[in-house]
């Protein structure tokens, strides 16, 4: 069979809904991104801008700051300006830009001053076979942990960490614990930061990437099915396309 590359977010979204990964990447079809996700990608090329220069050159905590304030508003500036964006109740240009800022200044006073980095956005590649590939890029490492951002709206559940994938295949590959740093964005009070952390075993990884290669084995045979579930259906952009090709949900 021919080689396949995945990236955590391609077997995330497959896990969520085949029919919906096949939209995105096997049809090509791009929905237009929340405006949750346009501040989030703002805070996270921000943090990878500071980081960077923290590693490469040093510097107080002021000027990293205003690297990452600076990065993130200019990234949320270029996305408004040049993608169309399902914008959600209340949000708008200035509302991402200074939550963004207010994010990143909680973060780094809270966690980031702390952190040494020794590497920033590392690629990542694992073959697992002659057919299966899975890439991807390590937002921090540092002597004792990597560690992953991940931006949202709500308090993550305390036990998100246990059934992230890409977690447990970042700790066998890297040698090293995994760390989730959430940012929280609330719209009515300050942002807040909330750390998972695990040590994942060796039954977990092999479990993971038997799973994983389940996963590449039924893309390879274009297995595609629709949830159906109005938990996943309620918030998907391809709702409508899929009611008019079969689906039931819209
Ligand atoms: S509407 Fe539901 S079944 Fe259809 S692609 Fe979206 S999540 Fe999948």
């Amino acid at each position: 069979m021919e080689e396949i590359k995945l990236s955590f977010s391609q077997i995330n979204m497959y896990k969520r809904c085949p029919a919906q990964y096949k939209y995105r990447y096997i049809d090509g079809i791009k929905i237009p991104p929340k405006s949750q996700s346009i501040l989030g990608t703002g805070v996270h090329t921000g943090l990878e801008y500071g980081f960077r220069e923290k590693r490469i050159n040093g510097g107080d905590d002021t000027k990293i700051k205003n690297i990452m304030k600076d990065k993130t508003v200019e990234t949320i500036e270029i996305a408004v300006q040049t993608e169309q964006i399902d914008w959600e109740e209340g949000d708008d240009v200035n509302v991402l830009k200074d939550d963004g800022v207010k994010m990143i200044e909680t973060y780094y006073s809270e966690v980031g001053k702390k952190i040494k980095p020794e590497s920033v956005e590392q690629e990542f590649k694992l073959t697992l076979n002659s057919e299966l590939v899975l890439v991807g890029k390590i937002d921090l490492i540092t002597k004792k942990r990597f560690i992953d951002y991940k931006t949202g709206g709500q308090k993550p559940q305390d036990d998100y960490i246990l059934f992230d994938d890409q977690t447990k295949i970042y700790s066998s590959v890297l040698n090293l614990p995994g760390h989730i740093h959430w940012i929280i964005r609330y719209k009515k009070k300050d942002p807040q930061i909330f750390i998972q952390k695990r040590e994942v075993s060796k039954e977990e990884i092999e479990q993971t990437l038997r799973d994983v290669m389940i996963i590449a084995r039924m893309i390879q045979q274009n297995l595609f099915y629709r949830r159906n579930d109005i938990r996943i259906c309620g918030w998907c952009g391809y709702r409508n396309l899929c009611y008019k090709e079969g689906g039931k949900n819209g």
